[in-house]
């Protein structure tokens, strides 16, 4: 099958988080199994261009109609990671995704709308009419009413419409009259994608009530985004259309994040060389001036917003030192005052030698930090997937995480829940609380000092865990070929 992915980020060379993984390692498995992928992406100015090879210009002044009027915009390709990519230049308005960063704009709304209609534009005008079209969350999510109101009805009516959603908590709300913008009339908008200001529509809505098949990152997160306020006000719509949506678990690139060969490391080791992983703890301290001694180390990587439980992890920080553990954390924040905060923490431990905080995104030390780490802490108040308790585990790094979404489909509690013991991986707790992390903290560092064989056979179950893509990839294929046979 053609599969093309429409993202508004991509691994490694467009990554603010999960959803950067997940476009390149689904792509990359798909291919693997036999399909033909390609991925959109807009040609920001920030991306890793050294990550990036064959860049060319494939399509010069692509003119797409926007607010009235023509605008041209140049298409190249390259390859990432083995995947033929293409990027829309908005030519026309360079400022439009040069901004040094990917989000975080007053115009995302406007940045992301004409993005979506200018790669349709693009696959109409080049004649690339793939069997799927995937979109991810409400970046790429008018995409479906746009195939489906315009190049549908100009022909293009192959394609059948997958959308993945990563996070429910941004939907993308916006003034009806962005799809006027689009050249889509917005008295197209279907009155359940509406919001209570009727003339505000809801991006993610729509995408749900056009697209032929819906999924979310994980069964657990599938069935809370129904039954509960996880879903975020979807939870009527996602009830009607559950003939539609699924959870499927993501996975992980195992080629990229993998200890054995991982570019980022001096030390490399696997399950059957995991004494070797020391050597990274070694310079994980050695990094962050952390003093030598028998203590383990437990860290966070993470976006540090509401979602990933930042007072827990304040806590988790503090909690950690008192019980002779030593605490890493890299992380950054879009939120000025979660940054204040943690700055005033990490000014209060300046001088502690069992403490690190590293404040920005740096893909690079997030390897070490997943290798030289004992124990990998995951407070989120709600996680639709979840990748690093995943990559830590990969690395012999222990999760202690809170039981919700995908968390809860992966994190295996080593006494509490029904996981046969050679699934057991990890330390969970349920209630969101400064004792629900120390409840599951606690027993971490304990077993790390006084029950090291059974420490060391969580680090071994989680490194034999098989959280590649391929049998997720499997999943997708499935939905897409269901899809095809209803044709
Ligand atoms: P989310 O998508 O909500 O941010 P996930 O756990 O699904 O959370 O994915 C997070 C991804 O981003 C992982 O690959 C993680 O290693 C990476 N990441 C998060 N924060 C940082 C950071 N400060 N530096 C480098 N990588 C980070």
């Amino acid at each position: 099958m053609h599969i093309v992915m429409l993202s508004s980020e991509c691994s490694p060379i467009a990554k603010v988080g999960g959803l950067a993984d997940v476009v390149i390692g689904l792509s990359k498995s798909l291919q693997e199994q036999g399909h033909q992928v390609n991925i959109i992406l807009p040609k920001y100015d920030c991306m890793q261009y050294d990550q990036i090879f064959d860049l060319q210009t494939v399509y010069y002044d692509l003119p797409v109609m926007y607010r009235g009027e023509w605008h041209v915009n140049d298409v190249m390709s390259g390859v990432v990671e083995g995947i033929k990519c293409y990027f829309i230049d908005a030519k026309w308005y360079k400022h439009f995704f040069n901004r040094g960063k990917i989000y975080g704009e007053s115009d995302d709304i406007d940045r992301f709308a004409f993005f979506s209609k200018a790669a349709m534009e693009f696959m109409f005008k080049v004649n690339i009419e793939p069997d799927i079209i995937h979109s991810h969350d409400w970046t790429t999510a008018l995409v479906n009413i746009l195939q489906r109101e315009i190049y549908y009805k100009e022909g293009m009516n192959k394609p059948r419409l997958v959308y993945t959603v990563h996070n429910f908590a941004h939907q993308g709300i916006a003034h009806e009259s962005v799809l006027d913008d689009l050249g889509v009339g917005s008295y197209l908008i279907p009155q359940e994608c509406r919001e209570n200001d009727h003339s505000i529509f809801n991006f993610m809505k729509t995408a749900v009530v056009y697209a032929d098949y819906i999924t979310t990152v994980s069964p657990n997160y599938a069935n809370e985004v129904q039954l509960t306020e996880k879903g975020m006000g979807l939870q009527y719509l996602l009830n009607k259309y559950h003939h539609k949506f699924s959870g499927i678990i993501n996975g992980i690139d195992s080629e990229y994040w993998n200890p054995k060969d991982d570019k980022y490391l001096s030390d490399h080791y696997d399950v059957d060389s995991v004494d070797k992983k020391y050597k990274n703890k070694e310079a994980l301290r050695e990094k962050f001036w952390l003093r030598n001694e028998y203590k383990p180390i437990v860290a966070v990587v993470s976006r540090l917003v509401q979602q990933k439980g930042v007072d827990l992890i304040k806590h988790g920080i503090f909690y950690s030192l008192s019980q002779g553990a030593q605490f890493v954390l890299l992380g950054s924040s879009p939120n000025p005052q979660i940054s204040q905060e943690f700055a005033e923490v990490k000014e209060l431990l300046n001088d502690n030698p069992d403490c690190h905080l590293e404040f920005g995104f740096n893909e690079a030390l997030s390897h070490l930090v997943y290798a030289g780490a004992d124990i990998i802490l995951i407070p989120s108040l709600f996680e639709p997937c979840g990748l690093t308790q995943l990559i830590g585990m990969r690395y012999g790094t222990v999760p202690v995480a809170r039981l919700t979404g995908g968390l809860a489909d992966t994190v295996y509690d080593v006494e509490y829940g029904r996981a046969p013991e050679a699934k057991r991986n990890g330390y969970t707790f349920i209630d969101a609380t400064k004792p629900g992390v120390e409840f599951a903290l606690g027993r971490a560092i304990h077993d790390w000092f006084e029950e090291p064989k059974q420490f060391r056979k969580l680090i071994k179950n989680g490194m034999k865990s098989d959280f590649s893509w391929e049998a997720s990839a499997k999943k997708y294929v499935k939905i897409y070929k269901y899809l095809h046979s209803q044709m």
